[in-house]
């Protein structure tokens, strides 16, 4: 069963050298398909054209929670027109990141944007990939404020249990997990991954960032999608073959690709 990178942001410049070598170096390892998110409405058509150059990119459209002051009052409506005409498999990426924003009015900014864009994924039906630090609660309050119930996927889940099992039986969404499990030290995650059913799980790159434990390459590539797979193949009980098979349904069916 071939692997899909969930997360990775293949239009950043970090792999316009070697497009190519990239996917072909993914390919060679079993990773077939990707997930390209967008963080702001001036990179939504380098995504769009990646994804028809290549029929194993999958696209989505959304406003980061990390770049607010590229996202301006009109972007809300110019993603409405996106989402509507080119088919994007979910809205993303977006959230709430109270990490590197401690200013209530930047939070307040974040919110309110992130709300606009639950509201939008909504009507428009469309799952969503959320970005989310130090704000589970504050994001699992919007969902269910909004009764969202198109799911999709919680990027780099860094949660405790109990907000993975709102997202997942609340809300159906699946738990995104990458590069940072391969770090030892990582021992709140790994113990996620050992202990959530399997049915909750995807995996990601979030290439070009994230690097992994011992990394050679400069930057991270879809190709880990191979080294993050077999250290959940270590944490966990059932054979290769089947978490292989469960992780690319899962990443199937909430995205619908
Ligand atoms: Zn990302």
């Amino acid at each position: 069963m071939p692997f899909i990178d969930s997360h990775c942001h293949l239009d950043f410049a970090q792999f316009s050298d070697d497009f190519a070598g990239i996917l072909s170096a993914a390919n060679a390892l079993n990773v077939m398909e990707f997930v390209v998110p967008s963080i702001a409405v001036n990179n939504f058509d380098k995504v769009l054209a990646l994804a028809n150059q290549y029929p194993a990119i999958h696209h989505a459209f959304g406003m980061h929670p990390c770049f607010m002051a590229q996202h301006q009052g009109d972007h809300v409506q110019v993603l409405e027109q996106y989402a509507d005409k080119h088919q994007p498999c979910a809205i993303g990426e977006i959230g709430l990141d109270y990490f590197i924003e401690k200013d209530a009015q930047g939070r307040q900014a974040q919110l309110d944007l992130f709300e606009a864009q639950i509201s939008l994924a909504d009507s428009a039906d469309l799952p969503v990939l959320l970005h989310v630090r130090k704000a589970h609660d504050q994001v699992l309050s919007v969902l269910k404020k909004s009764k969202f119930q198109a799911g999709g996927i919680v990027h780099a889940f860094n949660g405790s249990f109990e907000q993975a099992a709102r997202y997942t039986q609340e809300f159906g969404f699946k738990l995104g997990f990458g590069g940072a499990i391969t770090h030892t030290r990582a021992t709140k995650l790994r113990d996620l991954v050992s202990k959530l059913a399997l049915s909750d799980i995807v995996l990601e790159t979030d290439a070009p960032d994230m690097p992994l434990a011992n990394m050679s390459q400069a930057f991270n590539q879809p190709a880990n999608i191979k080294v993050i797979a077999e250290v959940v193949f270590a944490l966990r009980s059932e054979s290769a073959a089947q978490i292989e098979r469960q992780l690319t349904q899962n990443t199937r069916s909430c995205l619908n690709i």
